[in-house]
């Protein structure tokens, strides 16, 4: 597994790439205390703590109100009695519970991540798929059992609430745990000595409860399923109110299960990501996974369940036809990189045109990777437009994701070229010249 370069999962909200230098041996070394600041450094760890979760209530309460404006003022914030119900946190423990059962169950295969600093590898399930699965019969059984799963509309506000605060103290957990390990087990990064700085970015690589690895649970399993089963939970609210679901529904549904089932599938390669090789497990990737990816990518269905659109039939077939080329660019592009990382020989990217770098590394410049410099970022954002079409034109919310994720990964792009051009130097030069685009064709 140790040549697997794909990054295909949706990744969290604030992640971001510190660049390291390997030394000799290719393994990274650590200083005793990291002076690298990401985020605005101390000023952003304790702003974004705060206003990411108040951003997330604002956009629920926004969602189901009648204007759905964001621009209202004062802004729409919710009462303190309606943030608490005891079934939510009931809800939240009963389903993190279930992804733990299904995390240890021996399916699917048992992959290593990367070399680590001490020359180590960890071994990790490749099980998340059966949980989506398994989450998915048992969650039919729950409505053939007459389940009222519209109820999660109402929910949604304290379960968000119980996500932002399960955050808060599970990064507490992991920060004061953090100092009982060994130095080598702590991520660059995450040791600036500022306990508001380090809390916030996370100092612990990979922490685990014996063969339990925390943060790879937290990834794409409990967060990223959630998100699926609040839309389907928006859909049976449709159903309570209107008698069937819309066709607008049907499809922020389709797409968004599309996408999530397609990162499950492609588990193995969230083991080369960041998030897994270099950021430590700290607040900002406890919040993203556990509390900004379920309650904010879904907005769209919340935002229906309250302002019903009427989709042509023309529309709808339109909006597809999107979806469907944003997925092909995007899965192609990903996995003609993939399989050119593991192996250039193949016959699928042997063809195709590479140039040199003085690493022995090559650059595709030519297939997808000779469109522009990150189709797969083009393949996410047209998805993410799909996403957001269905829901009409006569309010920003529904689009709230779409703009997020284009300043995310135009900023992310960024980050990546300055990665590119510290590794690959002139040949990096050489690649920007001929392909010229960072992500649209002719545009950027
Ligand atoms: P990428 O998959 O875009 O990987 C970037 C790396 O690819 C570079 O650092 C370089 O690494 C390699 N590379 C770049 N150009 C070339 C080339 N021409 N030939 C060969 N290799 C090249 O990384 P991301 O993790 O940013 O994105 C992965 C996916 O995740 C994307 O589809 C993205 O849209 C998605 N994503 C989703 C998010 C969400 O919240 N939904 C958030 C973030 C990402 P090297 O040379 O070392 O191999």
């Amino acid at each position: 597994m140790d040549a697997l370069e794909n990054n295909t999962v949706p990744s969290t909200p604030l992640n971001r790439r510190p660049i390291m230098k390997p030394n000799s041996q290719g393994l990274k070394q650590r200083p005793s205390h990291d002076t690298e600041r990401e985020f605005g450094g101390t000023l952003g760890a304790l702003c974004i703590p705060i206003l990411l979760p108040l951003t997330v209530m604002f956009l629920i309460c926004v969602s189901r109100s009648p204007e759905a404006s964001l621009l209202q003022w004062p802004p729409a914030l919710p009462s303190t009695d309606q943030l608490w119900n005891p079934l939510a946190l009931v809800l939240l423990l009963g389903w993190i519970s279930l992804h733990a059962l299904l995390y240890v169950l021996p399916l699917g295969k048992v992959s290593e991540g990367l070399v680590l600093r001490n020359g180590t590898r960890l071994k990790y399930p490749i099980n998340g798929f059966h949980s989506l699965c398994i989450s998915g019969v048992l969650l039919m059984l729950l409505l053939g059992l007459g389940a009222p799963l519209g109820s999660l509309f109402e929910l949604l506000l304290p379960l968000a609430a119980c996500a932002i605060a399960g955050s808060y103290l599970f990064s507490l957990y992991l920060y004061i745990r953090s100092f009982w390990v060994p130095s080598h087990a702590l991520a660059l990064g995450g040791n600036t000595g500022n306990p508001l700085y380090d809390f916030f970015i996370g100092r612990e690589l990979n922490p685990r409860i014996g063969n339990f690895d925390l943060k790879y649970f937290c990834e794409l399993r409990p967060g990223l399923i959630g998100w699926v089963v609040i839309n389907l939970g928006m859909l049976m609210k449709e159903v309570e109110l209107r008698g069937s679901p819309s066709l607008a529904m049907i499809l922020v549904n389709s797409f968004q299960l599309l996408y999530v089932a397609d990162a499950l599938w492609n588990e193995e390669a969230v083991l080369t990501t960041m998030d897994i090789v270099h950021d430590g497990f700290g607040f900002m990737l406890v919040f993203g996974d556990l509390a900004w990816v379920p309650f904010t990518y879904g907005m769209q269905a919340a935002f229906l369940v309250v302002h019903p659109q009427a989709l042509s039939s023309l529309g709808a077939a339109a909006i597809i036809a999107l979806n469907g080329i944003g997925y092909y660019v995007f899965r192609k592009s990903n996995s003609q990189k993939n399989q050119f990382r593991r192996d250039p020989t193949h016959p699928s990217v042997a063809r195709l045109e590479t140039i040199a770098t003085a690493t022995g590394k090559r650059l595709l410049v030519s297939g997808w990777w000779g469109l522009v410099r990150h189709p797969n970022y083009l393949g996410d954002l047209l998805m993410a437009l799909a996403w957001s079409l269905p829901c009409g034109f006569s309010h920003l919310l529904p689009y709230f994701y779409v703009i997020y994720f284009a300043v995310l990964l135009i900023h992310r792009e960024d980050r990546d070229e300055r990665q590119c051009r510290a590794k690959y130097g002139l040949a990096w030069d050489t690649y920007c010249q001929r392909v010229p685009y960072r992500i649209f064709p002719y545009v950027y």
